[in-house]
Formats: C-alpha cells, structure tokens, sequence
C-alpha cells in the first residue's frame, strides 16, 4: 500500500507527439486522447488474455477490452487460428463466402429475436441503417432516443436535449444540420410521462424509439424492466418500432443479450462490438416481414465494400462459437458479480462515497452515494474528479479502465481469480487514495 509512483511514458509520449502530427488530437477515435484523466495516451503494444502492454513495457490487467469486444481477452487462440486460416485465402472479395453464411447461422439458430440479418462494419452503421429501416416501413421521419445513451456519430442520434421537457433535440456536434435534430426527440430515461408526452405530441410522425440494451455510455444506467415493457406497448399502440442498440449488450448479457435479458421483443436488433471478435463487424437484424424491405429485396437502400468481410467473419464464428460452449455467461456473470460486490463491501466498511453498478460482466464506479441511477441526470458531473484520480491511481497500479469516468468497464472470460484478486487489492488501494482527504 501507500503512494505509489507514475508509471514511465516516454514511448507513449513519444508517440504521442508524432500523432499530433497527422490526426486531429493525436488520435482516430476522441476518447483514446486521455481529455478527460492524467497524463498522456498509453500507446498499446500487445495483448493476451486479460493482460496489456503498452510501449514502455508496462503492463496492465486490462478491464477496457477494446471497449467491449473481447469477451475472450486478448489474443484468443481459436479466434487467431481461424483468422490466420482464414486470410491465408485473401482478404476481401466483395461477393458472397460461405462465412457469412456461418456466422449467420449461429446467431440466428441461437436467437429468438431476430429471423435475418445484415452484417456491416461498424456499431454506427448498424444503428444508422436501422433507423433508416424504421422509416421506411413506417413512413414517419422522427425517431425518439434517451439523454445519455449513445448510439454511434451518424448525424440523426448526434442529438442532445434540448432545454424543456419534451422537446426537438439539439445537435450535440458542429455539422449535423438543425433539420435533421429536428426529428430526433430526446427524452430523460426512466420517466413515463416525459415518454407519453413525446407520443401525445407527435403521435403519427414517430418511426421509432431507440434505447441500449443497458445503456452503458454514459455511466450504466440500468432500467427497470417494467419502463422497458413500457417502450415496448407505447411503440405497438402507436405503430412506431422499438429498436435495441445492442452493440454493447448483445451477447454480453448472453448470447441473446438485452431482448432475452428483460424477456421483451424488440422490432429490430443492432449489434457491434463481440459480434466481429476484436475485428469491425456490425450487424442489424429484425424479423423476415421487416427485414424484406432492404435492398435488394425491397427499397431501404443499405451496402458496404467490405461487409462481411472473411477474416472478419472469421473472427466472429470463432469468438461466438466459444459463447455457445456450456455455463460460459454462467461463469463470467458470477465472477463478475463477486468482484464488483467485493469492492463494493470494502468501499462501504470505509465509508467512500462509491456504487459499484453492475449487470452481467459489465461493471461500473460511480462516485456518489445514490442508491439508484437510471438517467443522465442522476450522475453528477463534478464526481468525475474522483475517477481522474482513481485512473491514474489503477494505472500505477497495474490496472488499465478507459480513459473516462463515464465508461463502463468488462470482466472476460480471460481473467482468472488469481487476477481478478490482484485487481481488487490494487482497487481498494487506489479508492484509498481517492478518498485519503
Ligand atoms: N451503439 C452503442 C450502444 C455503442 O456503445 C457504440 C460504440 N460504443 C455504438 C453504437 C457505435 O459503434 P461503433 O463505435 O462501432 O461505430
């Protein structure tokens, strides 16, 4: 115990600076940028298992896995076996293989959800392509989402409330026309009449309503399953879709994710993220009746050059073949939920003011002492000041969470007890000094 040094970054430093050089913020995705905790980017070297070393040779038990993908860990060896197998043929033929076929099969055999499928390449394109699927099997152009889930950066669901209750969103980025946040509602989660009052007030104009699985972006705001049966009989009466953005939860929760997880049947299902095994694989499916609509079979126009690419495809079967194997979500969810209820026990018998959130194998810090946290609006942002504290004090520690206090962090079936025991020693020490003053 006690203070512990800074970890070395020259190399990442050093890299760092060269990045600033040819990307905006030194990097090809925001958060990577470290804005919102201490010290510069880790440049990432290597991974396996639950482990990662970054360019100084610092090694870190890893809790981030690529945002959510790696169920499995780092280099699996079934997933690099078929991969290499795989891309030993070439990489991309832009015509149909056999592996799309496979990876369909799989999920469609295993999910009582959705009856087709289309795979694309990232979570953004599958929400995207979902969104344009509810408008055009309804005919309607507005869309309701909730304050604080994310759902990728296509121009429709860059949209942030707007100041009254119920109200036209507003862009939450520089570049999306104000004419197209006009057709997105945003409403607070977990309030009913703000959700009537959106329907009482565009009524026939709303295509769909568009949710996390467990929204998981914006700190883990799990839902009660009697609101989310509430989404589903407001959608039917009304004729407007109900649309999952499971590409957090989809086969994280199980393999049939947030649909089987609160037993309610959504209209369309997006996927991401464990779906393509560490690779850029998306997915949307739905049922035949809706799924019929898309080119080309109906008029919802929807392609990509490297859509269900092989090696992609590849990695996919392999990881979610392993998710089949017996007891696998039995076994990661209770490991998961004795490690957040363990450090939840120790925070509480010191008195910090820390709620260790958890459902299935994600988890998540929120620093307050609020017994429950559904909307955005419960979490104060002022505590984000103890997670930057808590980042740099876990890194030093051998601990790698994302860089920011709203992300949830993974447990994978890679981390063993005797890792997951270092973590909580390495935890409790570092919620130590969080809380030292
Ligand atoms: N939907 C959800 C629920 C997500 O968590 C994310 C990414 N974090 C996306 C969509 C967008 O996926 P991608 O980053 O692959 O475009």
């Amino acid at each position: 115990a006690g203070k512990k040094g800074d970890i070395s970054r020259e190399k990442s430093a050093e890299f760092y600076e060269k990045a600033k050089n040819y990307f905006p913020g030194g990097v090809n995705s925001p958060v990577r940028a470290f804005k919102s905790v201490y010290g510069t980017p880790l440049f990432i070297e290597r991974g396996d298992g639950c482990f990662l070393w970054d360019a100084d040779g610092n090694q870190f038990i890893d809790f981030c896995c690529s945002w959510g993908p790696l169920i499995l860990g780092h280099n699996h060896p079934k997933i690099r076996e078929k991969v290499t197998k795989t891309l030993a043929k070439g990489l991309s033929f832009g015509a149909p293989t056999a592996l799309e076929n496979e990876l369909a099969e799989l999920i469609l055999k295993n999910n009582r959800y959705i009856e087709k499928i289309r795979f694309v390449s990232s979570g953004t394109e599958a929400v995207m392509s979902a969104i344009r699927l509810a408008r055009g099997y309804t005919g309607r152009d507005k869309i309701i989402k909730f304050e604080g889930c994310y759902h990728g950066h296509s121009d429709a669901l860059l949209v942030k409330a707007g100041s009254g209750l119920v109200t036209f969103g507003e862009t939450s980025s520089a570049g999306v026309p104000k004419a197209f946040a006009d057709e997105t509602i945003v409403i607070p989660l977990n309030d009913k009449t703000a959700l009537e009052t959106a329907f009482a007030n565009f009524k026939e104009q709303i295509a769909a309503v568009i949710i996390e699985g467990i929204p998981s972006n914006n700190g883990l705001l799990i839902q009660e399953s009697a609101y989310i049966q509430s989404l589903r009989d407001i959608t039917k009466a009304n004729g407007s879709l109900l649309i999952f953005d499971e590409v957090i939860t989809g086969f994280r929760l199980g393999f049939e994710g947030a649909a089987a997880h609160y037993d309610v049947q959504p209209d369309i299902i997006t996927y991401g993220k464990i779906i393509g095994g560490g690779m850029p694989v998306g997915a949307y499916g739905a049922s035949t009746e809706l799924m019929r609509l898309i080119s080309p079979d109906g008029g919802v126009y929807q392609a990509g050059t490297l859509s269900g690419n092989p090696v992609a495809m590849a990695a996919g079967i392999a990881q979610l073949t392993e998710l089949r194997t017996s007891n696998f979500y039995k076994n990661l969810n209770t490991k998961t939920e004795e490690f957040a209820d363990a450090i939840q026990r120790y925070a509480k018998a010191k008195n910090y003011r820390v709620n260790v959130l958890n459902v299935g194998s994600i988890f998540w810090f929120a620093f307050t002492d609020k017994a429950h946290i559904r909307a955005a609006s419960d979490i104060d942002p002022a505590s984000m000041e103890y997670y930057k504290t808590f980042h740099r004090e876990l890194l030093n520690r051998g601990i790698y969470l994302g860089p920011s206090g709203y992300e949830v962090g993974f447990v994978s079936a890679a981390h063993s007890k005797i890792e997951l025991e270092k973590a909580k020693r390495a935890i409790f020490e570092s919620l130590d000094e969080v809380f030292r003053h």
